[in-house]
């Protein structure tokens, strides 16, 4: 989903987007790296001389599993959203001053489009932590509640010998 950047007026771009927008959904998907179940985006995007602002709400409930049990969890994540991209390969501009930079996430973009395939992939694979396990932030188990543990390792059967039933001739 690319919007140009002289279609974005001085005003700025409403974008609203849910699951229902297939690529919404997969970028989502991707980046929380589950199904999503219930998918929610509202961005605004404006022009500050060739920078661009993302700003809005971003929400996400999906499919994830445990990393430390292996068990079916659902996890919601979302959140402001408030991310600076910046065209590539420009030399910096004296024209923007950053209040306080450290407060933003800047990303880069072509110049002439924004991918918000991108921006959906990039905002959510911020949240998600780095580890999801049973009893984290925003974490449920699925079902019937269990008590998380090391998963066991599956027991490798040991390989049979394949000589083990050669013959030697007599
Ligand atoms: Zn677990």
């Amino acid at each position: 989903m690319r919007i140009r950047v002289d279609d974005i007026p001085e005003e700025g771009l409403y974008v609203e987007t849910d699951d229902t927008d297939t690529w919404a959904f997969q970028a989502a998907s991707q980046a929380i790296e589950g199904p999503v179940h219930e998918l929610k985006v509202v961005l605004t995007l404006t022009r500050i001389a060739e920078l661009l602002r993302v700003s809005g709400t971003a929400s996400a409930r999906g499919g994830h599993v445990c990393d430390r049990c292996g068990g079916d969890l659902e996890i919601s994540i979302g959140g402001k959203v408030e991310l600076l991209y910046e065209p590539i390969g420009k030399p910096d501009s004296d024209e923007v001053h950053l209040t306080d930079p450290s407060d933003l996430d800047i990303g880069f973009f072509d110049g002439l489009a924004l991918d918000l395939t991108d921006v959906i992939m990039e905002q959510f694979a911020l949240w998600l932590p780095d580890k999801v396990v049973c009893g984290g932030r925003g974490v449920k188990q699925v079902g019937a509640a269990w008590s998380c543990a090391v998963a066991a390792q599956p027991e490798v059967p040991e390989r049979e010998n394949p000589f083990a039933k050669l013959r030697l001739p007599d």
